[in-house]
């Protein structure tokens, strides 16, 4: 048929149809293209994600052919990447499992929802999870399949638990954890310390145990390094759900397996809130006067040489004052040594009122005392020295009564070490004696 036999009225209708059918095919283009980017997206995500994961994943049709597979994969199976994509992924199973690998992947397809599942071939414990991937038509276009090797965990979780009668004995804390921070296993002492029943803490992150904060700051990067084969000791203090602090001294051990890879960590937390206890007070016995509880010679010594450095960088004023008591021999041949012990103990008490918390107030010897003054003028020593006799010779003490004290003050000057400033505020208590006692010198 030539143009030219058409009417008028059928040319302009084939024009019509013609713009029509154009149009239409201008939509599904726009459609196609529209749907495609939609799959781009969702397939560069499963890419990412597959790349990003530890576990073997790969990517499928729905017809079970391997479009994309991960490091780890390809690692594990031992053959180059080109060999395994393309093919169809139930050729690498045994006959007898293809069959219902299949019915996975069809139901997958049928309820388009992720389906897990266990499946023990040979010596290995696989954990299998299939993803569907849908396009915009919500109709599956791709599969993603994650499969972990759960059989070195098997193997670490059968190996504790062979040892569990040794472990539900001991106070110490033994868990063995996953490289996704997840508890395995944990002995009866994480138990009875939490609280919880073996269900609220196998199966549950670290992070849920101790609480995010103590787990970023005291627990994660252990348990990463860690699993980077490195195995690590520490000492932390822990609030526990008992309402008790603890000091736990934890070694985190890396599992490996035959082929020396990082399965987990195996954490040994022993309590040594005791033996820190101790420690501290062994610490605070070192420079304490056992009778009078204040610091003895040792710490002021300590504390002179810190002081004098300080006043050094800072150029800070720094005072000392040195006092003994009066006649003190007399007090104990009259009353005794008991009483004069506790004369000793009651003028500390005393002393400790006109003092402030920054001030070192230590037994320098049997009846000598020494105060170290941070920040402190010679102008405001002397007051100092000047409150404290006043208040020891108006208190009444158990027995004797009335006691005396005299006092040496002497102020930090650039050209003084430790022994010339002792030196000299013993010169001056040297002199408050000589010239009477029951006096303040001032050198
Ligand atoms: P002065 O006024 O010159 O200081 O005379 P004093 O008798 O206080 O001086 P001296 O140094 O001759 O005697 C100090 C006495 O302090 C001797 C000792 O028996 C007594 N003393 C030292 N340490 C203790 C102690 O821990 N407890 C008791 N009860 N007495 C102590
Ligand atoms: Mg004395
Ligand atoms: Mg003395």
């Amino acid at each position: 048929m030539k143009v030219d036999d058409l009417s008028k009225e059928q040319l302009m209708e084939k024009i019509k149809s013609l713009n029509r059918e154009i149009t239409r095919l201008k939509e599904k283009e726009a459609q196609r293209i529209h749907t495609e980017k939609a799959l781009i997206k969702t397939k560069a995500t499963a890419y990412a994600f597959i790349n990003a994961t530890s576990d073997l994943a790969a990517l499928l049709n729905t017809n079970g052919i391997i479009l994309e597979v991960n490091e780890a994969a390809v690692r594990r199976v031992g053959k180059r990447v080109t060999e395994l994509t393309g093919k169809c992924i139930f050729d690498f199973f045994p006959p007898e499992f293809k069959d219902f690998r299949k019915v996975y992947i069809n139901i997958v397809l049928q309820t388009k929802e992720p389906l897990r599942f266990q499946d023990e071939y040979k010596d290995l414990i696989l954990n299998v999870c299939i993803y569907p991937i849908l396009n915009d038509e919500d109709e599956v276009e791709r599969l993603a399949v994650f499969v972990s090797d759960d059989t070195e965990h098997r193997h670490n979780e059968e190996l504790l638990h062979r040892y569990s009668q040794i472990l539900s004995t001991t106070q110490d804390l033994m868990a063995y954890i996953d490289k996704n921070f997840i508890f395995r296993t944990v002995n009866d002492a994480y138990l009875r310390i939490y609280k919880k029943s073996r269900k609220e803490i196998v199966g549950h992150s670290v992070e849920e145990l101790v609480g995010k904060d103590y787990f970023e700051k005291k627990i994660k990067e252990n348990i990463q390094q860690c699993l980077n084969g490195q195995g690590i000791q520490q000492q932390e203090w822990f609030d526990f759900p008992d309402g008790k602090r603890r000091c736990m001294y934890m070694s985190y051990y890396p599992l490996l397996a035959k082929d020396k890879h990082v399965t987990g960590v195996l954490l040994n937390s022993v309590d040594i809130t005791k033996i820190k206890q101790l420690e501290e007070e062994l610490k605070r016995l070192s420079v304490t006067d056992l009778l009078t509880q204040i610091f003895n010679r040792t710490k002021f010594d300590q504390a002179l040489k810190e002081e004098i450095k300080r006043c050094r960088r800072y150029n800070t004023e720094l005072s000392i004052i040195m006092f003994d008591i009066d006649h003190f021999k007399h007090f104990n041949d009259t009353y005794g040594h008991d009483v004069g012990d506790k004369i000793l103990v009651s003028l500390v008490n005393l002393v400790k009122k006109c003092i402030r918390d920054t001030d070192i107030f230590s037994r320098w010897g049997g009846e000598e005392f020494m105060l170290l003054l941070p920040h402190t003028s010679l102008e405001n020593a002397v007051k100092l020295a000047e409150r404290i006799r006043i208040k020891v010779k108006e208190h009444t003490f158990a027995k004797v009564e009335s006691i005396t004290c005299s006092f040496g003050v002497s102020e930090f000057i650039k050209e003084d070490n430790e022994e010339t400033l002792i030196k000299r505020v013993d010169n001056a208590l040297y002199e408050s004696k000589r010239s009477g006692r029951n006096k303040v010198t001032v050198m």
